[in-house]
This record gives structure tokens, C-alpha cells and sequence, in this order.
């Protein structure tokens, strides 16, 4: 367990131990332009602890080769890893069975999928799908490129200016056309974390399911798919500490046995004649050709890191440091935030007066702070935040107070710099 015991007062609080958990991530112990490297740029990739990186070099040196179909001893140490990680994403998000978990590249394939498999065959002229305000454009386009297929209506969460969804115009949105309701967990633009099992029990409660976007949340809460009761719950590997091209779709049994499947090809088959194919049960049915094996044993490996550590206690330090460089980076003039929902988590986004969030970007780059700087693939966000776009610093438990004192000093340079 990375986090020590403090005594506070008589009552033993577990404190975490940033120093240590930074010795997990090799990459963190660089420099750039000279300066230590200050990664905050976790909300579009976090970093990979050194447990996932070997245990992905093991499988390349020991273990590299196809799944499922081979009869020899690699074929089947491979699938046992690959399979064995399932079980692991499984435990994971509390998913009642493991064929409920589907892997696949990331969010964006994953929300895909559940268009293709569910919404091309449930959803049709004059239906509607319920997307929020703030969504990623990987939970709007997909949903768009349906609705000009079936001549469906995509309507909108409208949200308040600090960025908080708007439950009853949500559920005034909902009724016996809605189709689906498809929200992000918390927000990548602006941290916002939405009530998804408040919104959840509104949609069931006229029948409608629900699909979150947990790209940015799995990195930071605990996720029990069972207690949300949501449908579906799409995950990104590469933001949870595991390699690019790893990911899951959850989805309830009832919902993917009833689906189309996605991708056709090899593994997703029971028999295949010119005349007709049959499909493989869950969840192989949506698993067609080579997956990315090497990835999603390194996301299995990812769940054993942070199943090995506090994560409640990582949860409260992150929470201190948001709440410690929100304060600090508001304070300073000409700084404005974006995103000020009282439920957050992970980012700070922000613009300051004059300045491109691009060129502040660029400047803290110098000192060698990573942020990102843009619309985020939330060009909605921008619009109804009325900015251009944002510079947005984006945190994990392995960032320190000292990582957000040096983002602050940073933006009070660029401002010198422009004044
Ligand atoms: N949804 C959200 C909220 C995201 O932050 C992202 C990644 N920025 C995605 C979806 C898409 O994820 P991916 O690129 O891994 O498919």
C-alpha cells in the first residue's frame, strides 16, 4: 500500500506518499528544456507505473501470440493473460460477469460500438438520444452520425455557467422517444463530476437506458457498474495508467445479447457458410479479429497497481491538490476559470485576459510543464462557455504541490511576458 499512517489528533488518517508513488513512473524522472518534467496532462494520457511496463515487456518476451484459437502452450498462456486481465476489469467496475466486459481500443471505439450494436437496431425515425452539454465529441458524433442515418433527433442537457448539468431540463428531455441517454462521467473540459446514478434512476424509471462516457472517470473514482446500474460504462486504458489501445466496454448481458455486433471477421463467429454466418456468444461476438493483447493484459496490470494502492487516499490527496492550485492559480489577475461545478475532479481549466490559451501552452512548455491547450474535443464546451478555447492542467496522484506552485509561477511569467 502506497500511503503512510498519520496521527492526527488521536485519529489515525492515512496520508499518501507522493515520493514513493513517483518512483512507480520512469518517465516522470526526466527532464525537459532543462527543467524536471511536470506532467499535467493526465486527462489525455496518464503515465504508465513500471509494473505495467514489464509485465507488457513479459508478455512480448515470454508469452507474444494469438489468442483463443491455438491449441499450443504460448497460444494458450496468452489467452490466459488476456482473459485473466477481463476478470481483472471485471473486479474492477464490479460488472456482475466478465463476458459483460468487452475490450476494445478506447473510449472512442467503445462508444462506437454501442451506436453500431444497439442504436442502428433500436433506434429509429422520430427517436431521440439525450446527450449533455458538455460531452467529448467521441459521445456527440457517433450519436450525430446515427440520428442523419435513422432520422433520429439528438437533444441536449443544457448545462449552468459553472459548468453543473441541469437535472430537471434533463429529465424534461426524457420520454417515450428518447432512445438513450449518453453522459460523461466527469468532464474532460472542465472536471465536472455529474450525478450519473441520480441520472441513471431518472432514465430507468421511464424505461430509457443509460451509457456513461467514464474516459475520465475511472482514472479518479471507485466505479461499481452494479450500484450506478447504468447499461453501459466505456473505459480508456491509456487514462487509468495502462497502455494506448487498451479499453473496455461494460455492458449489462441482457443489452449485448440482444446487440448487433460491431466488427465482423474472425473470433466473433459460431459458423460461417456463404450462406449465413452465426454469431459466438459474449463476448467474443464483439471481439472480431486480432485484439490488442498486449495492451489489455497491460490494463489487467494497471487494475493490480491500483488495486495495490490507497486508492481513497489518492482520491483525498488529489482532491487537496486540485482544491491547493485552484485557489493559487484564481487568485493571480487576469486568470479566469473554467469549470467551477462544485463536484470536480482532476482538471483546471482555465483562460487568462488577452492571451491565447496556445501561447500559454508554448510557454510553459519551456519550463517544462506539459498542459493542453484548445477546445479539448469539446467544441459545444467552448461555445457555451463563450471561449475560443481553454489551457487546461490536468492532475493525478503522482503530481505534488510543488508541480502546481510551479504551474502558478509559470502562468505569472506569461503574463509578464504579455504585459
Ligand atoms: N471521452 C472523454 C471524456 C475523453 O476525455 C476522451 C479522451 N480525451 C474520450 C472520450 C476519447 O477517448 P479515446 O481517445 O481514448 O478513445
Amino acid at each position: 500500500m502506497i500511503a503512510t499512517e498519520k496521527v492526527l489528533e488521536g485519529l489515525t488518517q492515512p496520508a499518501w506518499d507522493v515520493a514513493r508513488v513517483r518512483e512507480e513512473f520512469p518517465v516522470l524522472r526526466q527532464t525537459v528544456n532543462n527543467r524536471p518534467l511536470v506532467y499535467l496532462d493526465n486527462a489525455a494520457s496518464s503515465q504508465v507505473p513500471q509494473v505495467v511496463i514489464e509485465r507488457g515487456s513479459r508478455y512480448l518476451q515470454e508469452e507474444h501470440s494469438n489468442i483463443h484459437r491455438g491449441v499450443h502452450y504460448l497460444s494458450q498462456r496468452a489467452t490466459t493473460a488476456y482473459e485473466g486481465a477481463r476478470e481483472k476489469v471485471r473486479r474492477f467496475i464490479n460488472a456482475r460477469e466478465s463476458r459483460e466486459c468487452l475490450f476494445v481500443r478506447g473510449c472512442t471505439e467503445g462508444i462506437n460500438l454501442v451506436m453500431h450494436g444497439y442504436g442502428r437496431k433500436f433506434v429509429g425515425a422520430g427517436d431521440e438520444i439525450v446527450v449533455s452539454a458538455m460531452e467529448h465529441h467521441a459521445n456527440i458524433v457517433p450519436w450525430q452520425m446515427l440520428c442523419e442515418e435513422k432520422g433520429a433527433r439528438l437533444r441536449v442537457i443544457p448545462m449552468n455557467d459553472a459548468g453543473e448539468l441541469l437535472l430537471d431540463e434533463y429529465e424534461a428531455l426524457l420520454n417515450e422517444r428518447t432512445k438513450l441517454v449518453a453522459v460523461m462521467h466527469v468532464s474532460n473540459a472542465l472536471g465536472t463530476i455529474n450525478p450519473i446514478k441520480e441520472m441513471t434512476s431518472r432514465a430507468h424509471k421511464q424505461g430509457i437506458p443509460l451509457l456513461v462516457d467514464g474516459a475520465q472517470g475511472a482514472p479518479h473514482l471507485p466505479i461499481d457498474v452494479q450500484d450506478l446500474d447504468c447499461d453501459f460504462y466505456v473505459i480508456s486504458g491509456h487514462k487509468m495508467f495502462a497502455p494506448t489501445g487498451s479499453g473496455v466496454v461494460y455492458g449489462k448481458a441482457e443489452w449485448l445479447e440482444r446487440m448487433n455486433p460491431f466488427l465482423g471477421g474472425g473470433d466473433m463467429i459460431r459458423t460461417v457458410t456463404f450462406e449465413k454466418t452465426t454469431y459466438a456468444g459474449l463476448p467474443n461476438k464483439f471481439e472480431a479479429g486480432t485484439p490488442a493483447i498486449a495492451s489489455q493484459i497491460g490494463l489487467g496490470a494497471a487494475i493490480d497497481f491500483l488495486n495495490g494502492i490507497d486508492r481513497e487516499a489518492a482520491h483525498a490527496y488529489e482532491q487537496e491538490l486540485l482544491a491547493y492550485a485552484t485557489e493559487k492559480l484564481s487568485a493571480i489577475e487576469g486568470v479566469r476559470l473554467i469549470g467551477t461545478a462544485r463536484e470536480k475532479t482532476g482538471v483546471l481549466a482555465f483562460v487568462i485576459d488577452e492571451i491565447h490559451p496556445h501561447d500559454v501552452g508554448t510557454i510553459l512548455d519551456q519550463e517544462g510543464i506539459a498542459i493542453r491547450a484548445g477546445h479539448h474535443c469539446a467544441q459545444p464546451v467552448m461555445k457555451r462557455m463563450n471561449v475560443p478555447a481553454t489551457a487546461r492542467a490536468s492532475f493525478a496522484f503522482y503530481n505534488t504541490k510543488a508541480e502546481a506552485d510551479a504551474l502558478v509561477n509559470a502562468v505569472q511569467k506569461v503574463i509578464e511576458v504579455f504585459s
